[in-house]
């Protein structure tokens, strides 16, 4: 009865666009979440203006885990509704969001690669109390459900670091240094790691060497979004 009066009171509705309906991001907002199928860098999964196998900076430096990858661009209704999960409590998007990351997974043939298990970027304790969940560890669990792979908290924030996006490319990389570590050491394990957005992947980057000091076999990367930050219109030479 209870349960009834809050639905006549607050009837259910689309965190994408309002409309009343029983999902959380209703048919029309889901289709205008495109994947991004555009040329990106075989390795770091940068978007590029015209493909080839890697991008400069990959080509220059090997980043530390095997290849990333990005759902969608963050942009639009993608970026609205990240922040909506980051910053709007609501948790509830995981669900929708992690289905779409399933969804592109599969359709790239990834589901045959052999991972131990998913994990995600953690948040430092101060932010994970003010928001009171890490929105990477809610989207790495349900991709892990839908994917049949095992879930584990494998890395914690162990040093505070300023806001990314506040800084630039360099600052970016230094901010990150030192900045996890392993919850326990990992044996051999191939790791895929989750995060709502990466953008300079100084954050994965920072990840993925923590885990493969700590023991992981190879560590790949998979972001709901990917923010082009100053990488915009980088064309590969
Ligand atoms: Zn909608
Ligand atoms: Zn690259």
């Amino acid at each position: 009865m209870l349960d009834s009066l809050l639905k006549l009171l607050f009837p259910p509705k689309c965190l994408g666009c309002g409309a009343l309906g029983p999902k959380t991001l209703c048919e029309a907002c889901r289709g205008e979440l495109l994947p991004y199928r555009g040329p990106a860098c075989g390795r770091c999964g940068v978007p590029m203006l015209i493909s080839a196998p890697l991008c400069p900076e990959c080509k220059r430096e090997s980043p530390p885990f095997r290849r990333a990858f990005s759902r969608s661009l963050y942009e639009g209704k993608m970026e609205g509704l990240v922040r909506r999960l980051k910053f709007q409590d609501a948790p509830q998007l995981a669900e929708p969001l992690a289905q779409l990351m399933a969804e592109e997974w599969r359709e790239n043939g990834l589901q045959s690669q052999p991972f131990n298990l998913v994990t995600a970027v953690p948040l430092s304790k101060a932010s994970l109390s003010r928001r009171g969940y890490n929105q990477a560890a809610l989207l790495a669990r349900k991709l892990a459900g839908k994917l049949s792979l095992p879930y584990r908290e494998t890395l914690r924030k162990v040093r505070r670091t300023a806001a990314q996006a506040r800084l630039g490319r360099e600052q970016r990389l230094t901010n990150q240094r030192g900045a996890f570590s392993v919850v326990e050491p990992l044996t051999g394990e191939r790791v895929l790691l989750i995060d709502d957005v990466m953008t300079t992947g100084a954050t994965a980057r920072e990840c993925a060497i923590t885990l493969l000091m700590g023991g992981a076999g190879e560590v790949w990367v998979y972001t709901l979004a990917r923010g082009m930050g100053s990488q915009r219109g980088r064309i590969s030479s």
